[in-house]
């Protein structure tokens, strides 16, 4: 297809689609063909988008009630929901995953405008009593304009988890979708005006991280800035927002271990240990990638697990697969390198490469790999690969398990395997992590429970009720009360 006849997808700004020459083409990961373009925003767009969300503030969205927000929310809700089958489409298309992978992204989306639509109506401050002749209260205030940074991996899973606390607690956003996969972010924002969100009040500006990402982190129109994505982005956003001392969330990447103790019934983890690494490709920031297991189950449990990857059907999102590609070629040359080094002195148990045939020869395909005998010298044991890439690794002592599961510098999340309720509290208290699933990894996606790096992982919190919170700041008020006679 020429350039001229691909879809082209503008920058949302105040409500109005916005006119541009700039534009970025948007590939199909499964063919490496670009099938749209989007705007590519620079500082011109993103500072116009910062000062409509700034005006819809100040104008409309201060004065709107919580239980009218709840209700705008609500009614976006049933919009993602009535579009998902489109949603999703869009999602493959732009990211390479599996069509019933992002089904559910489409319904997990829904899902967050629907959580918070209902906790804002909720949301309070506390009453504190602190002398008799003082009427001391807290109210909970939106920050006014923020800022928002998203990935390719999960984009509209991630915008909507951002967006939809934002909005419900009174916020009015910019949304800065990578430029890897924008179009379910820009649907999304017309939806949400379909569903009654007054214009200005939620403004998309696409493009690249190093343009439009670093003007809207650096924007000093911005009072908040929350961002997913690498830790070395988060830390150049975090500088930025420093400048204009502005919070931000920072929600970045991950080298998560499952803990397999040998009271467990390892069969039982198979299918999500497998899926926790090749949910799409691997490409998932709690993707669980690390395998700590007890010598006693190692063979068992590592040929078990390699004859599910053997098993994995491998192809374009769109034809349902297990697995789908990566998103580029440049993040499948990332994993490659790793592999390429691994091979030289780790065991590669199934995978390794790119796999054969004309079916994947365009797209940007890995095959799922487990490599064994990985080691804390090795850089995959602690460098995020972002891929389908399983690295195993044997202990023989609880103590042992612990220093190797801590040994990165991430702390996203942690599975732990046990029949064993003494031994699972302990492992739940004592990794530094911000999220710990005992025999169910598959809670890393709820809606409802928070969700948050410790150490280099990030700060803050999305998801569940913390998030609402974390969109709001705290003002004190004190009255004097005294008898006026
Ligand atoms: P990335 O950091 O390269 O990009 C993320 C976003 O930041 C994109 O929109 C990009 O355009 C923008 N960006 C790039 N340079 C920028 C700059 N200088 N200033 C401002 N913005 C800039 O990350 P990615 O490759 O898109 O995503 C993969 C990473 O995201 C992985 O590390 C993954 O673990 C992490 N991630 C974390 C979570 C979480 O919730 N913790 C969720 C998904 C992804």
């Amino acid at each position: 297809m020429s350039h001229a006849c691909l879809p082209e997808h503008a920058a949302v700004i105040a409500g109005k689609r916005v006119p541009t020459e700039r534009w970025i083409d948007v590939l199909d990961p499964s063919d490496a063909r670009p099938f749209a373009r989007v705007a590519r925003c620079g500082t011109g767009e993103v500072r116009s988008a910062v000062e409509a969300a700034r005006q819809a503030y100040e104008t409309v969205w201060r004065f709107v009630t919580p239980v009218e927000r709840s209700r705008i929310c609500r009614r976006i809700a049933d919009a993602l929901r009535g579009e998902r089958a489109e949603l999703a489409r869009l999602e493959t298309l732009d990211t390479g995953k599996p069509i019933g992978q992002a089904l559910t992204d489409a319904d997990v989306a829904a899902r967050y405008f629907d959580f918070y639509a209902n906790a804002v109506e909720s949301l309070g401050g506390e009453t504190i009593q602190q002398r008799p002749d003082r009427l001391a209260f807290t109210l909970r205030e939106p920050y006014g304009v923020c800022g928002h940074i998203i990935p390719w991996n999960y984009p509209l899973q991630i915008a909507a988890r951002t967006l939809a606390p934002a909005l419900a607690a009174g916020n009015c956003c910019v949304l800065k979708p990578a430029e890897d996969a924008p179009l379910t972010s820009l649907r999304l924002a017309a939806l949400a005006e379909e569903a009654g969100l007054p214009a200005g009040v939620l403004n998309v500006v696409p493009g690249y991280g190093e343009e439009a990402g670093a003007a809207l982190a650096a924007d000093p129109g911005v009072d908040r800035i929350a961002f997913t994505g690498s830790r070395e982005v988060g830390e150049a956003v975090m500088t930025a927002a420093a400048r204009n001392i502005v919070p931000v969330t920072l929600e970045l990447g991950g080298k998560s271990p499952h803990v397999v103790l040998p009271d467990y019934d390892a069969a039982r983890a198979v299918p999500q240990i497998v899926e926790a690494i090749t949910e799409h490709a691997g490409q998932n920031c709690s993707a669980g990638s690390r395998l700590i297991v007890h010598r006693s189950v190692h063979d068992e449990l590592v040929s078990a697990l390699a004859e599910r990857f053997r098993a994995l059907r491998i192809g374009p999102g769109i034809d349902d697969p297990d697995m789908g590609p990566l998103i580029s070629a440049k993040q499948r040359a990332r994993v490659l390198a790793h592999l390429a080094e691994a091979r030289r002195d780790t065991e590669v148990v199934v995978g390794g490469g790119v796999p054969g045939g004309a079916a994947y020869a365009d797209g940007f395909y890995v095959e799922p790999t487990i490599l064994a005998r990985v080691t804390p010298r090795h850089r995959v044991f602690n460098e995020e690969i972002f891929g389908p890439v399983l690295c195993v690794t044997a202990f023989d002592t609880l103590d042992e398990a612990v220093a190797l599961a801590e040994h990165t510098t991430y702390g996203l999340a942690a599975g732990v395997w046990t029949s064993d309720v003494t031994t699972a509290h302990w492992l739940a208290g004592r990794l530094r992590v911000g999220q710990v699933f005992v025999n169910d990894y598959s809670a890393a996606g709820g809606v409802e429970l928070p969700f948050g790096g410790y150490r280099r992982s990030g700060i803050g919190v999305e998801k569940g009720l913390e998030a609402l919170r974390e969109y709001t700041r705290c003002k004190t008020v004190a009255i004097h009360a005294r008898n006026p006679a």
